[in-house]
């Protein structure tokens, strides 16, 4: 892979490639990966979401009656206003967002700033959700999830991204995973030895993506529930170019892969091009992957693909 630039991926993004780094590849480098059919309970989870943001965006303190008009309009916002469901949905939303309230209860909130971690010249960005000065003076740094705790997350690289963020930039400070299904705030923990495991494996990550290193792991429990199930396999032959702008806000939905059209390239019959106005970049990918083909142009931005070689194993399914 040929990276202008330096990386730059938000503590999510590069957890994702601790799972699987061909899914990395397909979501954060080609975005592509194909769409995942919306369901109530994710509509439910989204509304949530938006009212978690806007109470952490507001200064002021939220009431009761004002928690449950937001969790009303947050529903009918994701299309939940007249499901058959709804009354449920309202409990479960009541109940997360009630949770979340209690955890605020007589802390003064802090505006949350993104931390870089640089990592031999390339960067990580951890962006909290939200910092609380409790009652008892201690700093609680949060990242706040609508859903349940994963069985490794408060150990993985993700956490130890925000340990290693709060270490940096709020001394004395902890850090919590704060799960709203579960109704429970977890603080961070890991040994001194386990931070640096941990450290050490996202360095080699970020060298392995530089690298071009994407390997599949390919699994029978997470596969098929893998957006990009139905295009995983090979990938063309020859380098990818990107160039990547360093000032892009980087976060959990987001990539800091910026398109950038780049000059035209040398005359080279082993290239394809990618460069028109006439098709959508993600879907030409994931089509031209589909369909075993070769890349058609697409919009806003080029990819190189001459002679060598990105790893490319496919998957044995
Ligand atoms: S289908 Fe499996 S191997 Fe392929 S990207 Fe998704 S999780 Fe990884």
């Amino acid at each position: 892979m040929v990276i202008d630039g330096r990386l730059r991926f938000g503590a999510p993004q590069i957890a994702l490639y601790d799972s699987c780094p061909r899914r990395f590849f397909y979501t954060h480098v080609l975005h592509v990966g194909g769409r995942r059919t919306t369901t109530a309970f994710m509509h439910l989870h989204e509304a949530v979401r938006s009212v978690v943001e806007a109470v952490i965006a507001s200064d002021v303190p939220v009431t009761e009656q004002e928690l449950i008009d937001r969790t009303d309009t947050a529903l009918a916002g994701e299309g939940l206003g007249e499901h058959g469901y709804r009354a449920e949905f309202r409990d479960l939303a009541s109940a997360m967002l009630r949770f979340f309230l209690s955890g605020r209860a007589g802390a003064i909130a802090e505006a949350p700033v993104a931390v870089s971690i640089n990592l031999g010249g390339e960067e990580i960005l951890v962006e909290p959700d939200e910092v609380l000065m409790r009652p008892d003076g201690i700093r609680a740094v949060r990242r706040v999830r609508t859903g349940h705790m994963r069985s490794a997350e408060s150990k993985d690289v993700g956490a130890a991204a925000l340990i290693l963020a709060v270490k940096q930039a709020y001394p004395g400070a902890v850090a919590e995973l704060v799960h709203l299904s579960d109704g429970e705030a977890s603080e961070l923990s890991l040994s001194d030895r386990e931070l640096k495991g941990r450290t050490d494996k996202l360095s080699k990550f970020l060298a392995d993506i530089r690298a071009g290193r994407f390997p599949a792991e390919v699994s029978s429990r997470t596969c098929p529930n893998c957006p990009a199930f139905f295009i995983c396999g090979p990938t063309p032959d020859g380098p990818l170019q990107k160039k990547v702008r360093l000032t892009l806000p980087v976060g959990e939905s987001r990539s800091d892969w910026t398109r950038i059209a780049v000059a035209p390239p040398r005359p080279n019959l082993r290239t394809n091009r990618m460069n028109t106005e006439e098709l959508l970049d993600y879907d030409d990918v994931g089509d031209a992957l589909r369909e075993g083909r070769s890349l058609r142009p697409a919009r806003g931005y080029r990819f190189l693909l001459a002679q060598g070689a990105i790893s490319t194993s496919c998957p044995a399914r």
